[in-house]
């Protein structure tokens, strides 16, 4: 048996999805900036997949800008805010995407942006009084927080955040790729800045994806050396991806309700089998939490260090495709920076199960079979 069960890393492609897209890889090749039907055929599919992402997420067309994938469209909205409004500080926690923190990172660098990182606790929380005081001191202040995390699975009260935000004058981005398509989007009535969008995480194609950039912030362009769209990224569009990226959030956001179920029921049945196996197990910052958590994905806490990186090559083995990451540095880049920032005890080793549509009871069984394997219960893996 072969499991995918890392689909926060990516998910397989939709074959609705694929349909989607052939058209636009087989015969309607024209470039969309080029003013014969050909061209105008391939307008036609980008500006149609503008309209529909827009409609899915209750924005207006004009506010949606297709990217290469999640990590342009985080650095897009960053970089661009804080250079057209010369922004002097942001305030971010470390447990975002390294597409935001490397990127606040890098404007640190060249544009001396100060970068406040507000704490979190162990589920990984922030304190909407600390942001609400550190606004107050500082008002608008660029503020990128994510509305899932990618690793741990918490999640951050956008809403909540874009008033605080929105009463300070402080430009709000939210990385929502990992909840675009699984959770409802309401552009207007969360009156936020920007967010962001990745195709493959919702089974669209890899290298595509969206930033939304609220009609009321104005700001520079992006990628110079071209009038694509609307002079804000230049180069020749990816008319297939797009095409496949709108549909895949069509589907995602259409079926949403039931895939919601069935996978909160999958992880559910999964804490449950494992708590029942592995006595000693614990789940990483809020993951572990069915009502509140990021669905999609379940993060295992397992005692002694190596267990984390043996196992997953353990469940490869099996047939279990799975991602790791551990809180140790062992003074190097190596471990997860997400469960160093929520203060996971570095002597034990993580293994996250990221979920699908497409996954079944019989894969998650399978899985925790496995691990309890691989893991017997009460017993440490330095004893076996
Ligand atoms: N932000 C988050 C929270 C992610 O999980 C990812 C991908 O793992 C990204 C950004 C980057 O997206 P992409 O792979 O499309 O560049």
């Amino acid at each position: 048996m072969r499991v995918y069960l890392d689909n926060a890393a990516t998910t397989p492609l939709d074959s609705a999805v694929l349909d989607a897209m052939l058209p636009y890889l087989r015969n309607n090749y024209g470039n969309p900036s080029s003013i014969h039907s050909h061209g105008r055929e391939a307008r036609s599919a980008i500006e149609k997949a503008r309209k529909t992402i827009a409609g899915l997420l209750n924005a207006s067309p004009g506010e949606i800008f297709f990217t290469a994938g999640g990590t342009e469209a985080d650095n897009m909205a960053i970089s661009c805010s804080i250079a057209s409004h010369n922004i002097t500080h942001a305030v971010t926690t470390q447990l975002e995407h390294h597409a935001v923190l490397h990127c606040l990172q890098h404007n640190q660098q060249q544009r001396n942006l100060d970068v406040t990182y507000l704490h979190t606790n162990k589920q990984g929380l922030i304190d909407l009084a600390e942001l609400e005081e550190v606004l107050a001191k500082r008002p608008g202040s660029f503020v990128s927080l994510m509305h899932a995390n990618n690793e741990v699975a918490t999640m951050n009260p956008i809403a909540r955040i874009a008033e605080i935000c929105k009463a300070t004058n402080s430009p709000f981005h939210s990385d929502t790729v990992q909840t675009m398509g699984h959770y409802p989007i309401d552009c207007t009535a969360l009156s936020l800045d920007f967010l962001t969008g990745s195709g493959h995480k919702f089974h669209g194609p890899k290298g595509t994806g969206f930033v939304y950039i609220n009609s009321r912030m104005k700001i520079h362009p992006f990628i110079h050396g071209g009038a694509q769209e609307r002079n804000m990224r230049g180069g020749t569009e990816n008319v297939a991806g797009i095409a496949g990226l709108a549909k895949a959030l069509e589907i995602a956001v259409t079926e949403q309700e039931a895939h919601r179920r069935h996978i909160t029921a999958l992880k559910a049945r999964m804490i449950e089998r494992l708590k029942a196996s592995i006595e000693e197990i614990s789940f990483n910052g809020d993951s572990g939490n069915v009502e509140n958590s990021l669905y999609t994905v379940l993060n295992l806490s397992l005692p002694a260090s190596e267990v984390g990186d043996m196992l997953l090559f353990s469940l490869d083995i099996a047939g279990i495709s799975a991602s790791g990451g551990s809180a140790c540095s062992s003074g190097s880049e190596i471990g997860s920076h997400v469960l160093r920032g929520i203060n996971a005890d570095p002597a034990r080793g993580a293994v996250r199960f990221s979920f699908s549509k497409y996954n079944t009871p019989d894969e998650i069984d399978y899985a925790c079979e496995k691990v309890a394997e691989l893991y017997p219960a009460g017993v440490r893996l330095e004893q076996v």
